[in-house]
């Protein structure tokens, strides 16, 4: 096992990362930006290092910086938590080159699943069912229209490179195809700094399904069921929960060896989510594998019993897993409201600032993965995401109820948060059914909307 770990990340995820660390035995470096100077993650890590100014380009993204923190404290390992380097097959590679282990999967299966498209392929070569559409990058119009005539409208162009929800344009018919191609195109240059698109179908109406695996370095792997992750804004998770109500047992059982069969057949290593798209008729597509550790990892957590960070980092350090699938049990049921410095209220706009009140929830059945405390400065330069309130419950009715209650005893101020959407929607008689689909947030927030205007 490792005696000393470098986290190349910044807030819940480095804390919840050094938290491992600590139960494991293992020494933790942090590095932070010049502005995340008190960030928790600074104090709670045994040592801790400053690699640049608060743009992430500086610092979180800074690779030489980050390289020579490890250097100098003598690590022998860098886990990237998520977002940032997570995904950057080039920063595993040096890490490989430094002879540090990069905790996460091979540069290779990095770089493989980072091209949307080159997965695609991949996946449907192993026998994934994959979403009608094309098999290369889009040339030009010509192509794109032949495509979009091959597999119907309507269709949704896709950055190769994407990531994040962004850079994703449906089109309904051969005029707005034409228009969307050229701007799907340069966004995707100036996002992701490569132009390359494709189109797939646009399946209306779907559930957003991923599954869980984990696999070490003997060819051992096993998933963990499955998270419904429908329920999404513009694209970007708001709620996620397992098991999903719409997943019984049997397509769990065909789900989980899709998502094996997808990993195994690239020799995948450490944790990843396999992403799939649920019709109404209980088909399913595979749409991306996300090469890291997932915002919403808790709730697996939580149904399962397994701590999949501490597992990440067993099987990075070359111990054999010691899980079973048929050992692998849901039990109950989880859900995670990630809370968002967002004013819901104003359209989610970001409402950063310090933090003068805050009163976290606690009780039976709450975890609470959080870097904020009173007094702490919610910083402009990062993501919005400020806690993430995960609840169980014997069953999906008593994980609402619960959540609903630490919901409430939720105090926070004077930033604005997501709480109040989840409250809506923890109340709303649709979810409650769990009868929902990726398109349920806009369509709750239109009804809202002309409930209000009469
Ligand atoms: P990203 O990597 O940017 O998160 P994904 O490929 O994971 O992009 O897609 C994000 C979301 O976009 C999905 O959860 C789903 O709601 C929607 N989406 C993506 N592809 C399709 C599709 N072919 N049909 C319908 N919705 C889609």
């Amino acid at each position: 096992m490792f005696s000393k770990i470098l986290i190349a990340n910044r807030g819940e995820i480095a804390l919840r990362i050094i938290r491992a660390c600590k139960e494991l035995g293992i020494r933790t470096v942090a590095v932070y930006s010049e502005i995340d100077r008190n960030s928790l993650h600074v104090r709670l890590a045994d040592e801790a290092i400053c690699i640049g100014q608060a743009s992430s380009t500086s610092s979180y993204l800074n690779i030489p910086a980050i390289i020579s923190a490890a250097e100098i404290t003598d690590v022998e390992a860098i886990h990237p938590g998520y977002g940032f380097l997570a995904e950057n097959p080039h920063f595993a590679e040096i890490c490989e080159s430094c002879k540090i282990t990069f905790i996460g999967p091979t540069p290779e299966n990095i770089r493989l699943m980072g091209d949307k498209m080159a997965a695609r392929n991949s996946m449907h070569k192993a026998g994934l069912p994959i979403v009608p559409g094309s098999t290369s990058v889009i040339k030009n119009k010509e192509d794109a229209l032949k495509i979009a005539k091959s597999i119907g409208y309507p269709v949704i162009i896709k950055a190769a490179a994407g990531g994040g929800g962004k850079g994703m344009r449906i089109c309904h018919n051969d005029l707005t195809l034409i228009s969307n191609l050229m701007t799907a195109q340069a966004e995707a240059e100036a996002n992701f700094g490569n132009a390359n698109v494709y189109i797939e179908k646009y399946i209306e109406k779907p559930r957003h399904i991923e599954i869980q695996i984990i696999a070490d370095k003997f060819n051992h792997i096993v998933h963990l069921g499955e998270r419904d992750c429908s329920i999404q804004r513009r694209h970007q998770k708001l709620l996620e929960e397992s098991p999903s109500p719409v997943v019984d047992n049997k397509l769990r059982k065909r789900l989980g060896e899709a998502a094996l069969r997808g990993a195994r057949s690239v020799g995948y290593v450490n944790v990843g989510t396999i992403e799939f798209l649920l019709d109404s008729d209980n088909n399913f597509y595979f749409m991306e594998m996300n090469t890291r550790i997932q915002v919403e990892h808790p709730v697996t957590e939580l149904v399962t019993g397994v701590d999949l960070i501490k597992e990440q980092i067993r099987v990075a350090a070359g111990e054999k897993l010691r899980l079973q699938q048929e050992h692998i049990n849901i039990k109950g049921s989880a859900m995670e409201c990630r809370i968002n410095a967002e004013d819901f209220e104003n359209n989610f706009m970001p409402s950063p600032g310090k933090i003068e009140t805050l009163i976290l929830p606690g009780g039976p059945k709450i975890r609470i993965d959080t870097h904020i405390y009173s007094g702490y400065e919610i910083s402009p330069y990062y993501d919005s995401l400020v806690a993430k309130v995960i609840s169980w419950g014997e069953n999906r009715a008593d994980a609402i109820k619960t959540m609903l209650r630490a919901l409430s005893e939720f105090e926070i101020s004077p930033i604005k948060t997501t709480i109040p959407f989840h409250l809506r929607l923890l109340s709303n008689p649709l979810f409650l059914k769990g009868d929902f689909s990726t398109h349920f947030v806009q369509e709750m927030l239109k009804e809202e909307q002309k409930g209000e205007d009469v």
